[in-house]
């Protein structure tokens, strides 16, 4: 094989520039950008022909190189991030961003960023502010807390919490609570980053109140419980509560820590769920800290709020950890206005995205789903469309045995394969995901907003073609 007749063929950049297709994206875009591209692409044609022994690709990707380059610069200069449609029903999608905020908080988060803001301002004294305090009166009078704090994240809260007060020393937790969250959070990990003493006590299903007191230490700095909220131990089984947690750490002058996960503000068992310990109800039994992600049941945006007793949430404040971690006046802004609702718990379940879907009506999810069957009844000979009942799924590992009765609709293509239209309907301008089952497209109605159901028709429309 002659190889460097192969190196010949390929164009030099200011033959290149000189082509069409290249003339067009240079027009739309940085040209020092596309001729960076232009040589990116011709080193990698270099190296495929040094390496490769077939004549035919060397050939083909000669022939390719404009249609390449094109696709490079395209890829580049797109806005990659997209709005998805959930059709899987799984509410806190992690991989599909967990929570989603409603529209008004959206609105109102324009209207703080897009100019100055008191993010750190007291206007009233004219100096200084502190970015908390938009929301620590409101979160204490909802949850009965002295004091409030955000940060980043739920992980992020764990770990500033140890770090503060329990740095170099003991912290006491059952063994049925040592939890893997997933994203490689896991309690001990976190406990050692942190810099905090992991001591494991009782057993897998099993731990007493004497565990906790018999291993009690000079050391010993604090209790924590941790919310095992992705899985269930059950049967033979026995945990000690907050409560009794709380008179024991009483005794010992210690603080008890919990986190609890999902921040549930409301009992959702009223709404048919199964029972998920609520913040205020940690605090009212005793926990001197909680700790709860913004964005699992909360409803709010990717946060770690930290509530309970002012002297320790001070020092959290003062760490210098904090500053890695603070919240910017995006978080604070929603995580304000997320609280906000919660003044009036039918306003929070109406408003809040999370809740009104987990609470959605079934006849209403329903009608939805008749809504887009009128809307494909012209697809009756490309496959089989049906209303089915199914199941959703809280998701983000909180109530993980939690299944809600919803609907959907199924749909078995005639012409291509179930996979392929899955395929399809995942790549279209506006991505749709859903799950297979039973070799049939299953798209859960309880995810997916009415405004949705105008272009998500459309998508399935043009997925059959
Ligand atoms: C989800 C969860 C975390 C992690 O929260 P993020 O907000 O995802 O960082 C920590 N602890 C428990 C018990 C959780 O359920």
């Amino acid at each position: 094989m002659n190889k460097n007749a192969y190196f010949r063929n390929i164009p030099k950049v200011d033959i290149l520039i000189e082509d069409e297709r290249i003339k067009n994206i240079i027009k739309k875009n940085d040209r020092d950008l596309v001729i960076e591209i232009i040589r990116e692409r011709t080193d990698e044609l270099r190296k495929f022909i040094t390496n490769s022994d077939s004549e035919q690709a060397i050939e083909e990707r000669i022939a390719n190189l404009i249609v390449d380059i094109v696709k490079s610069v395209n890829k580049i200069t797109e806005l990659n991030m997209k709005k998805v449609i959930n059709g899987t029903g799984t509410i806190l999608h992690t991989n599909l961003g967990r929570a989603i905020i409603s529209e008004k908080i959206a609105d109102r988060i324009k209207e703080i960023v897009t100019g100055y803001s008191n993010l750190e301002y007291d206007i009233e004294k004219g100096e200084r502010g502190e970015r908390y305090s938009h929301f620590e009166d409101i979160v204490c009078r909802i949850t009965g807390a002295e004091a409030c704090m955000a940060v980043n994240n739920n992980a992020a809260a764990v770990m500033l919490i140890l770090s503060t007060m329990a740095k170099g020393n003991e912290v006491i937790v059952s063994r049925g609570e040592l939890v893997e969250i997933g994203g490689s959070f896991r309690v001990p990990d976190v406990m050692i980053q942190s810099g905090s003493k992991l001591v494991e006590i009782g057993t897998t299903n099993k731990t007493h109140l004497s565990d906790y007191e018999n291993a009690i230490t000079e050391e010993t700095k604090a209790f924590l419980k941790v919310h095992t909220s992705n899985y269930r131990i059950v049967g033979f089984t026995e945990s000690v509560g907050i409560k009794e947690l709380s008179e024991l750490s009483k005794k010992h002058s210690l603080p008890v820590i919990e986190d609890i996960g999902s921040g549930v503000l409301i009992d959702l068992s009223k709404y048919g769920l199964a029972y998920e310990p609520t913040v205020q109800e940690s605090i009212r039994n005793g926990a001197d800290v909680v700790c709860f992600s913004g964005d699992k049941l909360l409803g709010g945006p990717q946060a770690g709020i930290i509530v309970g007793r002012k002297d320790l949430i001070n020092k959290m404040k003062k760490n210098p950890l904090t500053r890695a971690m603070r919240i910017d006046k995006f978080t604070a802004t929603a995580l304000e206005a997320v609280f906000h609702e919660y003044l009036d718990e039918e306003s929070a379940i109406k408003n809040i995205p999370v809740l009104s879907m987990i609470t959605r009506d079934i006849k209403e999810i329903e009608k939805q789903a008749e809504s887009l069957m009128t809307k494909l009844s012209g697809c009756k000979e490309k496959a089989t469309i049906e209303i089915e009942d199914c199941l959703s799924q809280i998701g983000g590992g909180s109530l993980p045995l939690e299944r809600i009765k919803s609907k959907c609709i199924s749909i078995k293509p005639n012409s291509i394969t179930t996979q392929i239209f899955e395929n399809r309907l995942r790549n279209s301008q506006i991505p749709v995901i859903i799950r297979i089952a039973n070799d049939k497209a299953i798209i859960d109605m309880r995810t997916i907003a009415t405004n949705e159901i105008e272009i998500l028709s459309q998508t399935i429309k043009n997925a059959f073609i």
